[in-house]
């Protein structure tokens, strides 16, 4: 399997070379040059398989020789004894026709989880393979900095230095990431917001000196390995509830677009996905997209729902590609209009495509702790604000119940305990294994906004 990019300039590369880059050298996203098909004998094969043996085979064509049979089912089971519950991402039902998939059962309580155990892996097979090693940059307003960390953590072949704005990430958010003593992972509070802390690591990764002296690296949703490992879930979930005449719906909380892109992928495979319904909060150029065709960026404003506070959805670039049927010269010169004015029409075609098989709805924070509280009182079952997204956008858009709808819990309710309780007065307690998590050590170098301390503080702690 070879891998091209979304804007056609870029030489096609190898599995191994796609995980290591990320961003295509022309701008674009990779893409594989054809999709794995399965038909309804394969199906019914991979149905009733454990979540190692589903994951196993889906990513085998992917990663297409690049890692060993023997080793990628080591990795596969690793990854999935990370988890702490045996369905690994347990399918719940809320009522008739309706479920909700828990995506929180990782190290650090995030669906992001799912995706970086085994990318963190992935990365350490190859370096090792290569000879190499890495230093990973990379800047967090929360959730993605501790799931790249624990992805990272005590891997002989990488250093991990993640970059977060003082002061204005949770107090939880903040300790699983300075709380982790590993010698390899470097935490640094930024004196800034988090944009200034994106604009740290841009800067970092132009600069050729202190790229190629460092050999950065950097472990962002645009990483096809992500998109790879999510697709999994997706197939799980129709595996299990849908059937040759039956698809399965999926509604999910939606910010960079990465996670409900795995969904796209698994429908294209042969899974039996049906409609994949966006959820955003007040931050929605997805939703003003889907009902106008016209995608275009106002300034982000801070939500209940953070990780969905996005100002453009990264990983959309893939779909439109697909819709466009992948001709990257009129994705380009589109992205080269949207870039520049900062808004852009889709092409009617491509966009009535897109609207055939998605839909949006939005929810400001009123909402979401209304849903909140709607899903306390009718299934006791605590949500947090992104999950809470995720269920309302399966209500409205499924309110027969007649086909299967699952919503994806993105976030344990614990990581947004705030929101969650000023919505139902229940304050959902940590799991045991993070219980103590206010009495650990914190580890962290606090620095000013200025990319020349940032470089001199990683040549200082690289040595
Ligand atoms: C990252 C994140 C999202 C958004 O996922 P995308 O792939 O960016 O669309 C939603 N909820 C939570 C809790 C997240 O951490």
């Amino acid at each position: 399997m070879r891998y091209i990019s979304t804007r056609g300039q870029s030489e096609p590369l190898a599995f191994d070379e796609v995980l290591l880059t990320g961003l295509a050298t022309d701008g674009g996203l990779y893409v594989p040059m054809e999709w794995p098909q399965y038909s309804e004998t394969d199906l019914a094969e991979m149905r009733g398989m454990s979540y190692a043996e589903l994951l196993y085979r889906v990513i085998h064509p992917f990663v297409d020789g690049c890692i060993a049979d023997d080793r990628l089912r080591v990795i596969v089971d690793e990854t999935c004894a990370a988890f702490r519950h045996q369905a690994v991402a347990p399918l719940k039902q809320l009522s008739a026709g309706r479920w909700m998939m828990e995506l929180f059962h990782g190290p650090t309580l995030a669906f992001k989880d799912y995706a970086l155990q085994l990318v963190g892996r992935l990365f350490s097979e190859v370096l090792a393979a290569r000879g190499e090693r890495v230093t990973i940059i990379g800047a967090t307003s929360g959730d993605t900095g501790s799931s790249a960390i624990e992805a990272c953590r005590d891997r002989d072949n990488i250093d991990i230095f993640i970059l977060h704005p003082q002061g204005r990430v949770s107090e939880v958010q903040r300790r699983q990431m300075t709380t982790v003593a590993s010698a390899n992972v470097h935490n640094v509070a930024i004196d800034g917001t988090f944009d200034d802390c994106q604009d740290l690591v841009k800067s970092l990764f132009n600069d050729s000196d202190a790229r190629a002296t460092f050999r950065l690296g950097a472990v962002n949703s645009i990483n096809w390995a992500r998109i790879m490992a999510q697709i999994v879930y997706y197939a799980w979930a129709s595996l299990a509830l849908g059937g040759e005449r039956r698809e399965v719906n999926f509604a999910v909380p939606t910010g960079n677009f990465g996670n409900i892109y795995a969904g796209f992928c698994a429908r294209t495979m042969g899974f039996p996905v049906g409609r994949l319904v966006v959820g955003t909060n007040q931050n929605d150029i997805l939703a003003r997209f889907m009902a106008t065709g016209e995608m275009s960026i106002l300034g982000v404003s801070p939500s209940l729902s953070p990780s969905m506070d996005i100002q453009v959805s990264s990983n959309f670039e893939r779909l439109l590609f697909e819709a466009m049927d992948r001709n990257s010269e009129q994705l380009r010169s589109w992205m080269q209009e949207f870039r520049a004015a900062g808004s852009a029409r889709a092409p009617q075609d491509a966009w009535e495509r897109i609207r055939t098989e998605f839909s949006a709805h939005r929810y400001d924070d009123e909402d979401t702790k209304s849903w909140i509280d709607d899903t306390w009182k009718k299934t006791g079952e605590l949500v947090d604000p992104h999950t809470a997204i995720g269920i309302a956008a399966a209500a409205d858009e499924c309110s027969d119940g007649r086909e299967p709808i699952v919503s994806i819990s993105t976030a344990h309710p614990a990581k947004f305990p705030d929101a969650v309780e000023s919505a139902t007065g229940m304050r959902p307690p940590l799991p045991p294994f993070l219980a103590d998590l206010f009495e650990r050590e914190e580890r962290c170098v606090s620095l000013p906004n200025s990319a020349e301390a940032v470089v001199a503080h990683i040549a200082a702690t690289l040595g």
